[in-house]
């Protein structure tokens, strides 16, 4: 699925941060919920977001302990309800959480690559109250689309499309772009446009957990990256509002950092498969950060007062040229795990900033995505493509960041 948190619609006015922490003071409620409710998947997309340790991770959260979270979460404020994972659809407990959710007054969108959507569970999961589904899918043609995910999975995509269509519900889909597929840009509108679609998410890979690994595969030359973005405003001026087409540019290219999560603890809550509660879905790689479970601590507890969610609030923690720069109040000094993948320190500016020291980690690693233009550069044909399995996740990757070891310090 897609790491983007989902979009919809708010319901109402969120409670105020009643007794809150000095360090926390003045912060709003966590408007955004997303339950991660399982690690489990189908698939096995080389761009994968999830923890490359996922394997080691505690048992997942029964139906009760996740009911308690939507019913703690709400009532603190949360509107909006991202069900992800993983693939959500393997929990057998999806209709009963949607139908709680639903009850509370959550937007509901489901995440999913629809492995294991079928006629029957579509019909109970709109009975059920789900407000939304967004359908990823890994390219246009059946070939790339099954080695991407090691599974042959375009057919049944393709179905699943129908049926959201047939039940419905707007037609919603997100392709994650990279170096290998996003020469096809042209040929994945065509498609969204042959199944109606109506939003067509097109994010380019943010490089945490497996796509990290991947990162010498995956990331674009800037010739591909604005050819797709040519493509893509041709689309948009014929089709007009017909289709919504978002194109999130890879902040490699950038010179200033994403405002990540509207800062850390601001707005965003996930919740991890095994209860572990973070202020961003790949916060668990952070060195220090010790994360409250849900199954420890209530989530108004978890939100207000725990020391991991206070960590990146507000400004004390920022190291120069943050601190002093006058941009600090919009981009929060760019995202912590990038900052912690690239320089080993999660204060750190994030060094797609160009006012960052260690710049030239994102400019080199640009430079190598240059020299080969659509071919794969040196340095991943010294490493293979790494697909997210679950026997790699329990095989011990020395120094991976992304599974809570030392960072890499590569360039
Ligand atoms: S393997 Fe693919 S479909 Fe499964 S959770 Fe990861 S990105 Fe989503
Ligand atoms: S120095 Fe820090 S706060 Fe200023 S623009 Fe760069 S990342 Fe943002």
């Amino acid at each position: 699925m897609s790491a983007t948190p989902p979009v919809g619609h708010g319901l109402g006015a969120p409670n105020a941060a009643v007794g809150a922490t000095p360090a926390s003071r003045g912060v709003g409620p966590p408007l955004w919920l997303l339950l991660e409710l399982t690690y489990r998947c189908p698939l096995h997309c080389v761009y994968c977001y999830n923890p490359t340790n996922f394997a080691h991770t505690g048992p997942e959260l029964p139906t009760a302990d996740w009911i308690r979270v939507l019913r703690e979460a709400r009532a603190l404020g949360a509107v909006q309800l991202g069900l992800s994972g993983g693939e959500p659809l393997v929990r057998e407990d999806l209709e009963p959480l949607v139908t709680e959710a639903h009850a509370l007054g959550f937007y509901i969108n489901l995440i999913t690559s629809g492995v294991g959507m079928s006629e029957a569970r579509m019909r109970a999961l709109k009975a059920a109250g789900l407000d939304h589904i967004q359908l990823s899918f890994q390219d246009s043609t059946r070939e790339l689309n099954d080695f991407l995910s090691s599974t042959r999975t375009f057919e049944l995509k393709s179905r699943v499309a129908a049926l959201i269509r047939q039940h419905g519900y707007p037609m919603v889909l997100n392709v994650v772009l990279h170096r290998l597929n996003i020469d096809h840009v042209g040929e994945i509108l065509e498609l969204a446009e042959a199944m109606g679609a109506e939003y067509v998410e097109l994010a380019n890979t943010q490089y945490y957990g497996w796509a990290w690994l991947n990162r010498e595969h995956l990331l674009p030359s800037r010739a591909q990256l604005e050819r797709a973005e040519g493509v893509t405003q041709r689309f948009r001026e014929r089709l007009g509002n017909r289709m919504q087409i978002y194109f999130v540019v890879p902040d490699y290219f950038e010179t200033r950092p994403k405002a990540c999560m509207s800062g850390l603890g601001s707005v965003f809550l996930a919740v991890a498969p095994d209860g572990t509660a973070m202020p961003c879905h790949a916060a668990r790689m952070l060195p220090g950060l010790d994360l409250p479970n849900v199954r420890d601590s209530d989530i108004r507890t978890i939100w207000y007062d725990s020391p991991a969610f206070n960590r990146f609030r507000g400004e004390a923690w920022m190291k120069e040229p943050c601190r002093s720069c006058p941009e600090r109040g919009r981009d929060f000094g760019g995202c912590r795990c990038q900052a912690y993948l690239l320089t080993g320190d999660p204060d750190n500016a994030d060094p797609v900033c160009d006012l960052s020291p260690h710049h030239a980690l994102v400019t080199a690693a640009v430079a190598r995505a240059e020299q080969a233009g659509s071919a794969a550069p040196a340095a991943a044909r010294e490493r293979p493509l790494v697909f997210r399995d679950h026997r790699v996740s329990i095989a011990v990757i020395t120094g991976d960041p992304a599974r809570g070891g030392a960072p890499a310090r590569r360039a």
